[in-house]
């Protein structure tokens, strides 16, 4: 090893670490400045997104340049640029474009799912997958509505039944 090459001391390591954890907090705060001036809500813990540009045809298209709510995609020297600290992976670049594969999202839900789209037909299978776990959401609150209502009419029937033991009694 050359005598002139130093080795990073412990310290060295511990400012290098701060210092990438500061560069994140302030890109997460510069983000979250750009995001909350489009007025758009922010769902996705995290997530990434890419254009084929070799499939992209560009120029005579554009559909989700029209469609991003919060103009993260530009027209620039012939391709479509994306300002990644502006996108919120909501899919609708994805939705309008009609070439499969083309844009392809990346997105971490609150509960570390992660959902990955590139076509339309990804986008209507989320969407089937969340309307089953609504119905099933559904399904199950009206099934506990059910048993108290039949809970409610079975103790009325027993309060009943035993005035009226109550009042032969008498
Ligand atoms: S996913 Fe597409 S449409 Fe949505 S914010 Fe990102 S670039 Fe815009
Ligand atoms: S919608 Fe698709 S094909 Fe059209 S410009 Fe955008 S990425 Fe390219």
């Amino acid at each position: 090893m050359p005598t002139s090459m130093k080795i990073p001391s412990i310290f060295d390591l511990m400012n290098e670490e701060e210092e990438t954890e500061n560069e994140e907090k302030e890109r997460q705060k510069r983000r979250k400045e750009l995001i909350e001036a489009t007025g758009v809500r922010e769902l996705f813990r995290d997530g990434k997104i890419s254009i084929n540009k070799f499939t992209c045809v560009g120029g005579q298209c554009k559909l989700c340049i029209k469609a991003c709510p919060t103009n993260a995609l530009y027209w620039s020297v012939g391709e479509i640029g994306i300002i990644e600290d502006l996108c919120v992976y909501c899919n609708a670049c994805v939705a309008n474009c009609m070439i499969d594969n083309c844009i392809k999202v990346e997105r971490t839900r609150e509960d570390d799912t992660i959902e990955k789209i590139g076509k339309i037909s990804d986008i209507i299978k989320l969407q089937e997958k969340k309307n089953a776990e609504k119905q099933l959401e559904r399904v199950k609150t009206n099934a506990v509505m059910l048993r108290h209502s039949y809970k409610e009419k079975a103790d009325d029937k027993q309060i009943r039944q035993r005035q009226r033991l109550l009042s032969y009694k008498i």
